[in-house]
């Protein structure tokens, strides 16, 4: 096992993970070693696919800070802490503009202005894009500028398997090293959390396979606690049958969804705001239309759908605006969407919860703290709760970029007062035991395939807790979870080699989201009322008076132990939903 001393490490490299490094190095000036580490090559990132566009109030106006911070706080139905949502809105135009210098090439008019377009639950179009490739053009805007720092050394395909902690104080990270099979260990000052969401525990998301959660298992598997893991949002459009995303930005511009009479419904559920209604209040009508008996049969697929209509818009601002949705559309369906209707349904698109953190990103040791010296959170693993109990599109990336530079800069100063770097004989205990866990994979005979595992828990996700979830399907799926935890330590890892044994890093991502899933059902069966993502067909209506808090949950051998924490309102006073 090989020993690396870093001042900073940041774990993961999306849009949040390589914020953090380029805002580490900068304010260190050269005096610290940063490390970025992934699983990925660090631009093949969950990130990169992000399509529609970033948020923020580039011009002030009609639009104003305090309106995005209304709509933020309204769309995520009052279960955001206002305090990191008006940090957001104020944040949010400094990182556009940021992101301009580093040189992303955002649409702009004919006077050079940047182009806004509109995005559910917004009051007015504030979503900055490069066509549908935003998250392309950020991350090579930032992978690009990271490559002149010298002082960040980038570990491309290291799989991290365990959370060095002692006491209440970081020490390190265990990781793999995917081209070789060698541990190699970061002893760090400071760690930044930047692994993304976990959607990928249900089998038709928009998301990529690398989406497992890891980070936010991570840190529950070191006794940490993780907040909110039942708002699993569901995008209105995903496409049949591969769960492929058509980005909000067509409904945003001009797009329709239709029925099968051909009907505009969404007038029927959000009169004013139609399509542009908050996700989880499309997901929730399509469902219902397709419940009624208004949609449609995909028979290779035996999946309902409604459609996409796209036609009206012409190939000309289609091409302009929407053009990976066209090839997409042509490459999977063969549909040109100038000419044809999209078949689509609500698909598992981005998970609001994640790791406890407070406004500064700290990672969280108990219901209200205090904070773990030394680690941080940024981006879709943590939650700093901006989202609530939905997350308007496009205010993730700003989320991702804001506190990435926040908690970038707060290890950098950390480990800038720091002189000794942690001694790797505090962590050996945990640093043994994580390793005869992984020989025990390599060498153990175990009876069960991860790859059926994977298969079951994907079912029991997509039938039982998908956009309308009810208790007796929540128990069954509770069940079936308890059922797959414990045939996991049975696991059988084939491949028992050391290079690139994707099989061994499937198999370790398998066991996380077993662990995530249990936690989702769990706070959805605790959960009695429906808010944001989270629709509970016995209780229809959100329940202030008694579910106005955030959900903690602990591990434990058996089923997560919940508690609780309270919710920060600020200004937006919770008031009916109603758009
Ligand atoms: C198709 C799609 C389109 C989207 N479009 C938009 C949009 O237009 N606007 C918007 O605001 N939001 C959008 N979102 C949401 C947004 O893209 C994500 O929330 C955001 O990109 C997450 O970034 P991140 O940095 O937190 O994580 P990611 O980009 O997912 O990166 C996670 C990183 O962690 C690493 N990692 C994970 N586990 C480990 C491990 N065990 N060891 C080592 N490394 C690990 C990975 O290698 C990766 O580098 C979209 C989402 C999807 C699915």
């Amino acid at each position: 096992m090989e020993t690396l001393r870093y001042d900073v490490v940041v774990l993961g490299s999306g849009l949040a993970g390589m914020r953090a490094a380029l805002q580490a190095a900068r304010v260190s000036n050269g005096a610290l070693r940063i490390a970025l580490v992934s699983k990925l090559h660090a631009m093949r990132s969950h990130s990169v696919s992000a399509e529609g566009g970033i948020s923020g109030v580039l011009y002030p106006g009609e639009d104003t800070v305090d309106l995005h911070g209304f709509d933020t706080a309204k769309g995520g139905d009052y279960l955001g802490d206002q305090e990191s949502i008006e940090l957001l809105v104020k944040e949010a135009p400094s990182e556009i503009r940021f992101f301009d210098h580093l040189g992303v090439p955002w649409n702009r008019d004919s006077e050079g202005k940047i182009v806004l377009r509109a995005f559910g639950g917004m009051s007015v179009p504030r979503t900055a894009f490069a066509a549908d490739k935003t998250g392309f053009f950020m991350m090579s805007a930032l992978y690009d500028n990271l490559l002149s720092f010298k002082n960040i050394d980038i570990f491309h395909e290291h799989y991290a398997t365990k959370l060095l902690l002692k006491g209440n104080e970081f020490r390190g990270l265990a990781t793999i090293d995917l081209a070789t099979g060698e541990e190699r260990v970061f002893l760090s000052k400071g760690c930044i959390i930047a692994t993304g969401g976990f959607s990928r525990i249900f089998g038709f998301t928009t998301t990529a396979y690398s989406s497992t959660g890891d980070g936010v298992a991570l840190a529950y598997k070191a006794g940490l606690p993780v907040k909110d893991l039942e708002f699993t949002q569901f995008h209105p459009t995903g496409m049949i049958p591969s769960g492929i995303l058509i980005t909000e930005a067509a409904r945003g511009e001009g797009g329709y969804l239709l029925n099968s009479d051909g009907k505009r419904f969404m007038e029927n559920y959000a009169k004013s705001k139609m399509e542009l209604a908050p996700r989880d209040i499309v997901a929730r009508a399509m469902i219902t239309e397709i419940n009624q008996g208004r949609g449609v049969l995909h028979e290779a697929s035996n999946m309902m759908h409604l459609w996409l209509d796209l036609r009206h818009l012409g190939e000309a601002k289609i091409d302009e605006r929407l053009p990976m949705i066209k090839e997409l559309a042509m490459k999977s369906l063969s549909i040109n969407p100038a000419h044809e209707l999209i078949p689509v349904r609500p698909v598992a698109h981005h998970t609001m919860g994640g790791i406890h953190a407070n406004l500064f990103g700290q990672v969280l040791s108990g219901d209200q703290g205090p904070p773990v010296e030394g680690l941080w959170v940024a981006g879709e693993c943590g939650c700093i709760s901006v989202h609530g109990a939905n997350r308007l599109g496009s205010n993730s990336l700003s989320q991702c970029v804001i506190w990435g530079r926040m908690t970038g800069e707060a290890a950098a100063k950390r480990a800038l007062s720091k002189s000794d770097y942690p001694a790797l004989d505090e962590v050996e205990v945990e640093l043994n035991q994580n390793t005869k866990f992984l020989e025990r994979l390599l060498s153990g005979g175990g009876t069960e395939n991860p790859y059926s595992l994977r298969k079951e828990l994907w079912n029991t996700m997509d039938t039982y807790v998908y956009v309308y979830r009810e208790e007796k399907g929540l128990v069954t799926a509770m069940n079936k979870l308890k059922e797959l935890r414990e045939r996991y330590s049975q696991v059988h890892v084939e491949d028992k080699g050391r290079i690139f044994n994707t099989n061994l890093r499937d198999t370790l991502e398998i066991g996380n989201m077993i662990e995530l899933a249990q936690v989702v059902v769990a706070g959805a069966l605790w959960r009695k009322e429906s808010r944001g993502a989270h629709a509970r067909v016995e209780f229809p209506k959100r329940d202030d008076a008694n579910f106005m808090k955030h959900t903690i949950a602990y591990r434990t051998d058996d089923q997560p132990k919940l508690s609780s924490s309270p919710v920060k309102i600020t200004k937006w006073q919770p008031m009916e939903r109603k758009y």
